[in-house]
This record gives structure tokens, C-alpha cells and sequence, in this order.
């Protein structure tokens, strides 16, 4: 057996992935290289040709998969099942056991598969230059995200009825922590393949949740399905906490560990709105910033579904009935990490009071004065400090009384690190957003003069506050 053959992937075979071809590109012009992601996986020391090889020649890593696989999966779209989704402009190029987690490089852009439909295979640079913002700045913002990790532009020209075309083009390739999604599962639901569900919760039960390997059966598929509701639970939380609406909450972009991953037509909040809706889409709302928690859950309905096919006595009300909970304390717990306090009261029941009248009073503040969603977390980091807030662009809101009660509230808590309050970032009067000006105000550059400085001065910005959310 070649060393190949030992690789995660090949363990679920071939009615799971088609092996493809790369694009060929005219031109390799490197516009993002992520060394931190590259450390992760030990190939941060390869050299520009060879990182060129790689990540814009697809030319296989050593020892790695040898053959692209663009994977198979269905899934949901605003709630509507699609059977014709898969891999159509990705596929698997590359996975790495680090000492602790399995990681996987894709990519997006890399050209046509067997699951293209009418697409081209490609990506936009603007939409791989949206990915490469997002990513980086949900990873500051303390998001258990995917990493953005090379970007070249291809020297394509595309057509896109979303951006003034022609338009450039760039293929991006992805660190993630795996990339079996929701829709993973429900297509082999969709074609009654048991033995493929259990051998699919096999694998993810053996590379990402080893710690259910010594349950069984259905019992398995539970804590499974249990899990990954927490774990969603969490991550939506920390976007409702960070003022990120992903925009296509479809069950094929819901990752099974967790992890945020494929950033299309998102946005950051400018002020606080439950309504506020990303993708032009979207027209009905369905995933907008205060309806991501119920489409998460809906979506874990569908991967309970899928796995009901397997094991038809899965209880999904009772395996499921925890997620409201695990959210609202995940709430809680992202805030705090957030605004850097901690909950001095030891009573269960007074925790939990004081950190839902931080919770509702910061909302209904908010609200009220129409306030600056992240300038609003950044001046209140460390519990609202006199002066930081009196220096703050909108430091008049701190003067009104609709602010006492959060005021009286942020009292009660306690700075949880100093280190953290005394960091260099807030020492600055405005916190580090990207709403859809300034995000647009850095691509005009781009698209005019193939002027990239904004872009890496915003890179600089956003990666000067590393760790302060972690
Ligand atoms: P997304 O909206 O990026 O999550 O993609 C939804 C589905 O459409 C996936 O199956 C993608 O692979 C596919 N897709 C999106 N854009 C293209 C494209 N330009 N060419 C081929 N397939 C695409
Ligand atoms: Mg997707």
C-alpha cells in the first residue's frame, strides 16, 4: 500500500469524491499568502516557485493526495433541497494531521467539475479579496473561522451579474477543519445509503469527535448530532457577538465541526438591527443577523434528518431541544470574551441574572441610540472606561441617560484579564470595522489602479489586535 493510500480521505472511497482536473491559468500573479496557516501545516518555509507549484498549478503536495477530489454533497438552499450541488468550482487538494487536528486545504476557483451545472469554476478576485477580509478579521474578532490561505490573481477576465464585468479573477485555497458539511450527509440520506451514513459518521467521529469512539451505534449518532449543536451553538453565537451576518446559512456551508467557513455575501452590522439582511438575495429575510440562530438550528434538523436514515430512532426534539440553551450561555460567554469581563457572582442563578441584564441592557442601548455596533463593543471592552469613552466618535450616547442602566450593569463585573485592557489597540479612538463602504472604498483601488496599499495597511490593522479576543 503507497503512503497515499493512508490518507483520511481515501478511508470514506469513492462514492464520496471524483477525482479532477485543475484549471490551467494564463497568469499567477500571488496577491495573499498566509504564513501563520502555512506554520499550522510546516509549509510555511516552501519557496515562492514552489508555493506557486502548489496553490496555482494544483501540482500535487508530496506524499498528499495525488488527484484533486472535488467532494460530493446536496443540500439546502433557503430551504429548499438541491440535489445538484457538490464541489462545482472546488475540490480537495491537500490534508495535513497537525498534532492535534486534522486539516484540510481546498480551494475555490480552481475550475470546472462534474458538479459545475452552468458555472465557469471560477471566483471573482473581488470575491476571494471579500473571503481574505473576513476571514482575517473574524479570526481578530475571536470567530472560530477557516483561514484564508493563498490567493493568486489568474489573469482571467469573468462575467458576473453581482460585479461590474468584466471582472478580474483569483483562485483561493482555504485551511479548514474538515470540509464534510451538513449536506455531506443528507445526500447520502437522499439516496438511502445507510452503509455510507455510518461509515461517513465513522470518519468524522474518528478525525474530529474521537472522544465518542467508545460509543456505538445510535447512541453515537446522538452524541453526535448533540455535539454538533453545540458546537454551532457557540459559533453562531460569536458571529451575533462579532455583528457578523454570514448571508447563506444553506446546510452545505454548515461545517460539521463547527468551524465558519465560505464567506460569499456577507456583512458586518453597522448598528445594531435584528432585521439587517446581507445577500441581495435574501429577499425575504430568511438569513438575516437575528434569524441566523433558528436557521441553525433548522439546519441541524436536516443533518439529524440524514442521520435518521441510519438510525430511525434518533430523537431529534429531545437531541435537539438543548440548542436555545447552549446558545444563551454561549451569548453570555462570547460577551464577556468580548467586552473582557467577568461575572463575580458565585450563585448559579446570580450569574446567570447578571449576565442577561448586561445581555438586554446593551441590546436595548443599542437599539435606542442606533449605536455603532463594533465601536459600541470596542468603547465598552474592559467594562467602559471614562476616558476611552469620552475620547470615543461617539462618546456623546455615554452621556445620555438611556446608557445608566448598562452603566450600573458593566459596574457589577470585573476586568477578567488586565493585560488585555491595557493592549495597544484600544489605546486608539476607533475600533477596527469593515462595513460595506470601507470594504468597497479598499477594492476601488484594486479595480482602478491595481493599487493593493489600503488593503494590506487594513491587513496590518486587523491582524494589531490578534489574541485580544481569543
Ligand atoms: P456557494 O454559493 O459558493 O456556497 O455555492 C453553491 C453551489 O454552487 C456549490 O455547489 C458551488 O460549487 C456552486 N458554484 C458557485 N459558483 C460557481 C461557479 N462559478 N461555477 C461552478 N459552480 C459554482
Ligand atoms: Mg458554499
Amino acid at each position: 500500500m503507497s503512503l497515499t493510500n493512508t490518507l483520511p480521505i481515501y478511508e470514506l472511497g469513492p462514492d464520496f469524491y471524483d477525482e479532477v482536473a485543475a484549471a490551467r491559468f494564463p497568469e499567477a500573479i500571488l496577491r495573499y499568502r498566509n504564513q501563520a496557516a502555512a506554520k499550522q501545516i510546516g509549509l510555511d518555509n516552501l519557496t515562492a516557485e514552489q508555493w506557486q507549484k502548489h496553490f496555482w498549478a494544483f501540482e500535487a503536495v508530496p506524499e498528499n493526495i495525488k488527484t484533486p477530489l472535488a467532494l460530493r454533497y446536496h443540500g439546502h438552499q433557503f430551504q429548499t433541497y438541491n440535489p445538484q450541488l457538490g464541489d462545482g468550482r472546488g475540490f480537495l487538494f491537500a490534508q495535513f494531521q497537525t498534532q492535534d487536528r486534522l486539516l484540510d486545504l481546498g480551494t475555490k476557483g480552481s475550475g470546472q467539475t462534474p458538479y459545475s451545472r452552468n458555472g465557469d469554476g471560477r471566483l471573482t478576485l473581488k470575491g476571494a479579496f471579500r473571503e481574505i477580509l473576513a476571514t482575517e478579521l473574524l479570526e481578530s474578532y475571536g470567530v472560530n473561522t477557516s483561514k484564508t490561505f493563498s490567493v493568486f490573481e489568474t489573469g482571467e477576465s469573468l462575467e458576473r451579474h453581482d460585479e461590474p464585468s468584466p471582472t478580474r479573477a483569483g483562485v483561493l485555497v482555504r485551511l479548514s477543519h474538515s470540509h464534510i458539511r451538513f449536506g455531506t450527509f443528507q445526500r447520502l440520506a437522499f439516496l438511502q445509503q445507510p452503509e455510507n451514513i455510518k461509515k461517513l459518521l465513522a470518519y468524522c467521529v474518528k478525525h474530529f469527535y474521537p472522544t465518542l469512539e467508545n460509543h456505538q451505534d445510535q447512541e453515537q449518532a446522538a452524541l453526535f448530532l448533540q455535539t454538533v449543536s453545540q458546537r454551532l451553538a457557540k459559533l453562531v453565537a460569536s458571529w451575533m457577538m462579532a455583528g457578523f451576518v454570514h448571508g447563506v446559512l444553506n446546510t452545505d456551508n454548515m461545517n460539521i465541526t463547527g468551524e465558519s467557513f465560505d464567506y460569499g455575501p456577507y456583512r458586518f452590522l453597522p448598528t445594531y438591527d435584528p432585521n439587517f439582511t446581507a445577500a441581495y438575495f435574501d429577499h425575504s429575510g430568511l438569513y438575516s443577523f437575528g434569524r441566523q440562530p433558528a436557521s441553525v438550528l433548522w439546519n441541524l434538523y436536516q443533518l439529524g434528518g440524514a442521520l435518521k436514515v441510519a438510525y430511525p430512532d434518533l430523537p431529534l426534539d429531545e437531541l435537539l431541544e438543548g440548542f436555545a440553551d447552549d446558545f444563551n450561555y454561549e451569548i453570555h460567554q462570547e460577551l464577556l470574551k468580548r467586552l473582557n469581563l467577568r461575572n463575580p457572582m458565585q450563585d448559579p442563578a446570580a450569574i446567570q441574572e447578571l449576565n442577561v441584564d448586561l445581555v438586554s441592557h446593551l441590546f436595548q442601548f443599542m437599539e435606542k441610540e442606533k449605536c455603532l455596533f463594533e465601536q459600541t463593543m470596542f468603547d465598552l471592552h474592559s467594562g467602559g472606561i471614562r476616558e476611552r469613552l469620552a475620547r470615543s466618535p461617539q462618546g456623546e450616547l455615554y452621556q445620555k441617560e438611556s446608557f445608566a442602566k448598562l452603566k450600573d450593569t458593566l459596574e457589577c463585573f470585573e476586568v477578567a484579564s488586565e493585560e488585555k485592557a491595557q493592549h495597544a489597540y484600544f489605546k486608539q479612538p476607533k475600533a477596527c470595522s469593515l462595513l460595506i463602504d470601507e470594504l468597497e472604498n479598499i477594492w476601488k483601488p484594486i479595480a482602478e489602479n491595481d493599487d493593493w496599499t489600503s488593503f494590506e495597511e487594513k491587513l496590518t490593522e486587523i491582524r494589531s489586535f490578534r489574541g485580544v479576543y481569543s
